[in-house]
């Protein structure tokens, strides 16, 4: 089993002004192995690596290959759902690399999310997500979008981190209004916000929200989302950068996430994406390349929610 190296970035470090000079700081003190993926630290004193894996569209034997390809080769954090049709998959895989001793349970962040059909009836939908899974434990159980009876699927899944059987919770595409509402009404804080966010759709007002909340954020559609590849990986301003820096556009989206704190999940069934995803801890994007790509900002989001 390999020795993971768990560097925090805490979030009350994260939280405000200077965060991008400190997880700069941070992340330049270690090297670009893949198992050396650095780790934020929850508002629950857990930790999660900066870079997981995303299953969106992952199906079948693919999703199982994929997901244990991943964990192989130093992934720790995978992001499923109920919506994805793929929580059997993602936990079969999870529990194959740990029988195969790549990593043990702990180590492995295992997210998936409720989704709003099923909020009526949430201690049915949570059961049905743990035996899907069956990994023992959900390690952060989101709620996917804001909708009817939200507080009340809040609620139910705080029951079982009292019980042990969650350990974590968060939401998905809750953003400052819908936040403020929510977060007075419920015992236990989200670990994490999952949103949106790429160069062309940054959402900074809201990033900064959160993270003031002592909550991490998570960026879906990393990469722009499926469709949205080819204009932004011909960017001219995110080319010059990855050219100069010697990486792919991939890497730098990802990287400009790190550097402002965010937690990313690209998706890919591709080994070699996979890889190069986790291969950005060997630079550093400078003020200049941060303000530059910060500029990108189109207020364009890739998906209605
Ligand atoms: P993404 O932005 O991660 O882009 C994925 C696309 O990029 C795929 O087509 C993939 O083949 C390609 N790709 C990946 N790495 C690459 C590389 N290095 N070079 C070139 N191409 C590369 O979009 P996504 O996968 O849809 O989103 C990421 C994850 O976020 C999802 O898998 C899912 O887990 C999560 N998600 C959550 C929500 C939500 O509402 N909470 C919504 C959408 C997605």
């Amino acid at each position: 089993m390999q020795r993971r190296r768990f560097l925090a970035i805490t979030l009350g470090a994260v939280a405000g002004a200077g965060i991008e000079f400190h997880c700069a700081s941070v992340l330049a003190a270690i090297n670009s192995k893949n198992s050396d993926v650095p780790m934020l630290m929850l508002n629950n004193g857990r930790k999660v690596p900066m870079v997981g894996l995303g299953t969106y569209s992952l199906k079948g034997k693919i999703c199982i290959e994929s997901v244990y390809n991943a964990l192989k080769n130093g992934y720790r954090l995978i992001d499923t759902a109920h919506a994805y049709g793929n929580e059997q998959e993602v936990g079969a895989a999870v529990r194959k690399a740990v029988a195969d001793g790549i990593a043990a349970r702990e180590e492995i962040t295992v997210v998936t999310k409720l989704y709003p059909n099923q909020y009526g009836n949430p201690v049915q939908a949570i059961e049905e997500g743990l035996a899907k899974l069956d990994i023992g434990w959900c390690d952060i159980m989101l709620l996917h979008h804001p909708g009817s009876n939200d507080i009340e699927a809040y609620r139910a899944m705080e029951k079982y981190v009292d019980s042990g059987r969650i350990r974590a919770l968060g939401l998905s595409c809750f953003y400052i209004e819908e936040l403020t509402a929510f977060l007075s009404k419920v015992r236990i804080k989200p670990v994490l916000v999952q949103n949106e966010i790429h160069p062309y759709y940054q959402d900074r007002d809201v990033v900064q929200f959160i993270q003031k909340q002592g909550i991490a954020v998570q960026a879906w559609y990393p990469l722009g989302g499926r469709g949205h590849q080819k204009e932004l990986f011909s960017d001219p301003v995110l080319t010059e950068i990855a050219v100069r820096h010697g990486k792919s556009v991939a890497q730098i989206m990802i990287k400009w996430n790190v550097q402002n704190g965010v937690i990313v999940i690209p998706g890919s069934s591709n080994p070699m994406h996979q890889a190069e995803n986790m291969d950005i801890f060997d630079f550093e994007l400078t003020p200049a390349d941060m303000k530059a790509i910060g500029a990108l900002e189109r207020r364009e989001k890739h998906d209605w929610y």
